[in-house]
């Protein structure tokens, strides 16, 4: 692409002769205010707030539209603009609420951080507000404030050009514009929540999350969703190590700016549940019972250890993390040596052209990749469960699924002389189960997954469980330190005695006498780095925030 010199300020840069006043100033960290521009939108040029001064151009120009020049000189904040600023910001006020107290945006509005950095301070208006609805249920999952709205158009644009449906529109004109959805019909597609991310004020919000919180009580982590194969790049938002909502993080080479419906509200909510398990759990005279971790894993070692290992099965997870599956494919072949290891795909739909997968696992490509794939001669899941009904295969030791939701499964758990699950929430499977351990969630973690384009990604802890609780409690720390982290980022919420899958695996083969020098997570990733030849090269650091793509993609499933 041809380049172009301009002045910004009075510092020079080469930019993209492509690109406009808003976009080359973006890439050089210089901040043009902007509501109704948006990077992924297409530009609308209504709410002026990035007006700035060209030399040589008799007015005021905005930024989002006015495309580059070489020799082009650009003052963004000289005088003249500021006072254009003010005037913008006068205007777009006088007939806002000004309901910050009470509105879920306040403290990550842009026009209530711009009233502080680009407004008077005052207003000259004393005449009456134009009052509009306040509570008008535009959608199923999204509520709407029309006296908030900027008429930015954001939304519009979205449904249009990002969700492909025509649903919203502009409806009046001067001060009575708003927004409305065709006759009969409502905001209603599979993305219809990234308006609330977008809306640059308060009028259109998430009706799982609305007055549930204010958002400087809560802390923020970077992570993946697990509702698909796509992986998108999300941050999940705690209070009281409670999770309250998920938001897409900007990732380019996975999901844009965006995420789906489903993953936004579908994905988290067995994480809060009551119904997780709170400690692991041996079936004693019938029923589960809670024990301590050494007697679950000293009695997970003895009964594997009695079985010939021709009758035992493992079924790795495409829920669980590549460091999990990678030790127990591990386990499975050194400490066991079954070569009867596999996992189950869960296909739903159709992939979409946005975002969705069929593959409604976050994790496919990664089981495989790391090793959970049945071994010479040995057996895969459907001639698994036809072994168990034969009982040929009398011990299962299953990771991370609901297995016994498929047609035909149930049957076969219960011909099972010893079954050993992992498992976060009460499941049907887990009724079938001997021992169940109570697995860490994906929320709960560190460790890693790979996505369907065989991009590595990140997950980190946003909630803590007891066990991190305690390290924690051991950690050289001064007290003020420990009081910070237990309550400003987790807060007092409950917490579960979970543990990551592969730190179970690994406890276990301990006990059977193979040891495994894995203290967190890193450890094992590092050792996948060295051993599995796509991810060589790779490191947590590497892996950053965006992810990385696994080096030769042989990876198929
Ligand atoms: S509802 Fe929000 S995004 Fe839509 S036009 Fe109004 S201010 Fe813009
Ligand atoms: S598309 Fe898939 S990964 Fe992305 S938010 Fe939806 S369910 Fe989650």
């Amino acid at each position: 692409m041809p380049n172009v010199k301009i002045t910004l300020d009075g510092t020079q840069y080469e930019v993209d002769s492509k690109k406009t006043i808003i976009e080359a100033a973006k890439e050089n960290a210089v901040h043009i205010p902007h509501f109704c521009w948006h990077g992924k939108l297409s530009a609308s040029g209504n709410c002026r707030i990035c007006l700035v001064e060209v030399e040589k151009m008799p007015k005021l120009a905005i930024a989002c539209m006015t495309q580059v020049a070489d020799g082009m000189v650009v003052n963004t904040k000289n005088e003249r603009v500021i006072n254009a600023r003010e005037a913008v910001m006068e205007f777009i006020l006088i007939n806002h609420p000004l309901d910050c107290p009470i509105c879920d945006e306040a403290g990550e509005c842009k026009l209530q951080d711009y009233a502080y950095k680009y407004s008077k301070g005052f207003s000259r208006f004393v005449e009456n507000k134009v009052h509009k609805e306040k509570r008008v249920d535009i959608g199923p999952r999204v509520m709407f404030d029309a006296e908030r709205c900027i008429s930015c158009s954001r939304c519009i644009r979205f449904c249009d050009e990002i969700a492909g449906v025509h649903q919203l529109q502009f409806v009046n004109r001067g001060d009575r514009v708003t927004i409305e959805t065709f006759p009969g019909e409502s905001l209603d597609n599979p993305y219809s929540m990234n308006v609330v991310d977008i809306c640059p004020v308060g009028a259109l919000t998430n009706k799982d999350f609305r007055f549930k919180s204010r958002v400087w009580e809560m802390s923020f982590t970077d992570s993946i969703c697990n509702g698909c194969a796509r992986g998108c790049n999300i941050e999940i938002g705690v209070r009281n190590n409670e999770i309250l909502r998920l938001n897409p993080r900007t990732n380019d080479d996975v999901n844009s700016a965006w995420m789906c419906d489903h993953g936004r509200l579908d994905t988290w909510k067995n994480v809060n549940d009551e119904h997780r398990f709170k400690s692991p759990k041996i079936r004693k005279d019938g029923q589960l019972v809670g024990v301590g971790w050494d007697e679950a894993i000293a009695k997970v070692a003895s009964e594997l250890k009695s079985f010939n290992k021709n009758e035992i099965a493992v079924l790795g997870s495409a829920f669980a993390t590549n460091e999990d599956n990678y030790v127990f494919a591990k386990f499975a072949k050194e400490v066991l040596g079954t070569r009867n290891i596999d996992f189950v795909r869960h296909t739903e739909g159709v992939d979409d052209a946005v975002l969705i997968r069929a593959d409604k696992t976050p994790n496919t490509s990664g089981a495989f990749a790391v090793g959970i794939v049945p071994q010479e001669n040995g057996m895969g899941f459907e001639q698994i469960i036809s072994a168990i009904k034969a009982g040929k295969i009398k011990a299962l030791y299953c990771l991370e699924d609901d297995i016994a939701t498929i047609p035909g499964v149930e049957e076969a758990l219960s011909n099972l002389e010893f079954f050993v699950v992992h498992a976060t929430n009460h499941s049907k499977t887990s009724e079938y189960a001997d021992v169940v351990f109570a697995a860490s969630s994906y929320a709960e973690k560190n460790g890693t997954i790979t996505n369907f384009q065989h991009r590595v990604q990140r997950i980190r802890p946003a909630v803590t469980t007891l066990e991190q609780d305690r390290a924690m409690d051991n950690f050289e720390m001064s007290r003020w330190d420990k009081f910070a982290a237990h309550n400003d980022k987790w807060g007092k919420g409950p917490r579960r005695d979970a543990r990551p899958s592969w730190k179970i695996v690994t406890s276990i083969a301990g006990v059977m006498g193979t040891k495994y020098k894995f203290n967190n997570a890193d450890d094992v990733f590092n050792e996948i780095c060295q051993k599995i030849e796509g991810f060589k090269g790779l490191s947590y650091l590497k892996v950053g925030k965006k992810g990385a793509a696994l080096k030769q993609a042989t990876v198929t499933v």
